[in-house]
């Protein structure tokens, strides 16, 4: 097979499904993974017919029946394949324009658990092989793809999405399944937090005065009129419209990760203002002799109120027609969630903010790994080894692997060498820190790659830390997918694992022959 044929490369994602060809540098559609159902059987897929139905609903304000599904759960897997197949025949249709039959596919999934892998493996293969009729099929591991595309065999990929943050350790082209760390306080949790925190502010405005101008008791807000916000029930479209419009404008302009945990920052910048005061009051005292002369109340407190994290934010708040003002402290809280989960409710504990997640999937990488490779060897079988599709192998393609004596070939593309290899945790975790790879939208809050940094420096001192994260907005975005476009690109079709519908009749007929 040539290694320039054209296929389609598409990327399911908890939040978007991002579809297009392999020939080109954009995708051709960036979609919800959720879609609208309206009755009881029409469905409704695509950013701009989505945004339509919600918004006449919510002008009309009608009984309609009309409800948000999603068709990824909230562990990033897809659950909802019959929804799924839809969607992808409507993405052939109306995007893509072609028909599914007259091109190789390729689909991006997340690194799943070993239990779900082949569950999962088996419902992408249906679904291509016999749903869509598609000639051949590719499937790739999105942080496998993310770290060689950057040319990297050896990373720790750190996607932060809406459902959760997936930290992937892979070593020597190899995901290690076993250090795979996952928070659920992603993208999707801050949107719930900015709701309940912007609508606290609305409420307490609400309550404390009918007047047009009015500072409330935390200084929250600054300008007010007419509040539009008369009912407080949400149903699924409102949730969804919401995270598609204001949150997402909040979150790009609001929020912000402060470089060091909060608590730390806000001593940091109290002793600031203490110095300086200190400070002033030595120039006064140098200047009118005095050894006992002090500050007045107001120089002091005009020292106190230049505190960075008093200054404020505003956010012009559409729903109720207000212009919400937030201290940076506040902005830095909302983000600070994601690395201390406590400090919302008892529920959670500091060891599952990402910071904890992250430290942990070095050092579990670090001890699998140097216990002679066996676990990582156990990890590539289940994660599926990608390799040629020509080679008698012991696999069976929905990544079944009873046998790992072929796991160590060499035309394979990110085959792990580890088995023979003795390596010490701390030559991993070198490895790791210095190849650390930031990606997934909500990475984009401002400061969170400064952040990770500062996460890791505690915990790993001694070692030098070097992260990568494409600058470029729309880049970062869809780099699961740009990455997918780049390993069905490589060099040769040798490289990668394709299956033909054939392998799978054969696969299930051998599986049934077995039964037997
Ligand atoms: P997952 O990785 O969970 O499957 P996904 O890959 O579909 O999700 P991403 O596009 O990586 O999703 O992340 C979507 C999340 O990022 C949403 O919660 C969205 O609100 C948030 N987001 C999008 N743009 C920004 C931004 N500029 N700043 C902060 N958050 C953002």
């Amino acid at each position: 097979m040539s290694h320039h044929k054209k296929c389609v490369v598409i990327k399911i994602g908890s939040h978007h499904t991002i579809a297009g060809f392999n020939n080109t540098e954009l995708p051709q559609c960036i979609l919800p993974s959720s879609y609208l159902k309206k009755g009881s059987d029409e469905y409704i897929f695509g950013t701009i017919s989505m945004l339509e139905e919600a918004i006449a609903k919510k002008d009309k304000d009608t009984n309609e029946n009309l409800e948000v599904f999603t068709t990824v759960d909230e562990n990033g897997i897809p659950y909802n394949w019959s929804v799924i197949e839809q969607q992808l025949k409507y993405i052939y249709d109306t995007q893509l324009k072609c028909d599914p039959q007259d091109l190789p596919l390729v689909i991006t999934v997340p690194h799943l658990k070993s239990e779900l892998a082949n569950k999962v493996l088996e419902r992408y293969f249906d679904l291509a092989f016999t749903k869509l009729n598609v000639p051949v099929l590719q499937i790739i591991i999105e942080p496998l793809a993310i770290a060689l595309a950057m040319g990297k065999t050896s990373a720790l990929v750190i996607d932060l999405g809406s459902s959760g943050c997936n930290v992937t350790p892979i070593v020597d082209g190899t995901v290690v399944k076993t250090s795979v760390m996952r928070s659920r306080f992603a993208g999707d949790f801050l949107d719930y937090r900015i709701t309940q925190r912007v609508e606290d502010i609305v409420k307490k405005k609400k309550n404390s005065s009918s007047s047009s101008e009015v500072i409330d008791a935390e200084g929250d807000i600054n300008i007010s009129t007419e509040d539009n916000n008369s009912s407080n029930y949400k149903d699924s479209v409102d949730v969804w419209l919401e995270a598609n419009t204001w949150i997402h404008d909040f979150k790009m302009n609001m929020l912000q990760v402060s470089d060091k945990e909060l608590p730390e920052l806000e001593r940091f910048y109290k002793e600031q203002a203490e110095m300086q005061i200190r400070q002033q009051e030595q120039l006064q005292q140098y200047s009118t002799n005095n050894a006992e002369a002090k500050l007045d109340s107001a120089a002091i407190a005009s020292i106190q109120n230049n505190n960075p994290l008093l200054q404020k934010k505003n956010f012009l708040y559409k729903l109720s027609n207000q212009t919400i003002s937030l201290e940076s402290r506040q902005c830095y809280e909302l983000a600070e969630s994601l690395f201390n989960p406590s400090m919302i409710s008892d529920k959670y504990t500091k060891e599952d903010g990402l910071g904890e997640i992250i430290g942990k999937a070095i050092k579990k990488a670090g001890a699998s790994v140097s216990s002679v490779g066996t676990n990582t060897i156990g990890a590539l079988g289940a994660s599926m080894t990608i390799q040629p599709m020509n080679t008698q192998s012991k696999n069976n393609i929905f990544g079944n692997n009873n046998d790992n004596s072929n796991n160590n070939n060499n035309n394979n593309v990110g085959i792990n060498s580890l088995g023979t290899t003795a390596t010490t945790p701390e030559y991993i975790y070198s490895m790791l820190l210095t190849n650390i790879i930031v990606t997934g939208s909500t990475s984009l809050i401002n400061g969170m790659e400064q952040r990770i940094i500062k996460e890791l420096s505690t915990r790993f001192p001694q070692y030098k830390i070097t992260t990568f994260a494409s600058q470029i907005t729309m880049d970062r975005k869809i780099q699961g997918w740009t990455s997918s476009v780049s390993m069905s690109n490589l060099p040769s079709w040798e490289l990668a694992k394709w299956y033909t519908k054939a392998d799978y009749e054969k696969e299930l007929n051998g599986e049934a022959a077995n039964e037997k």
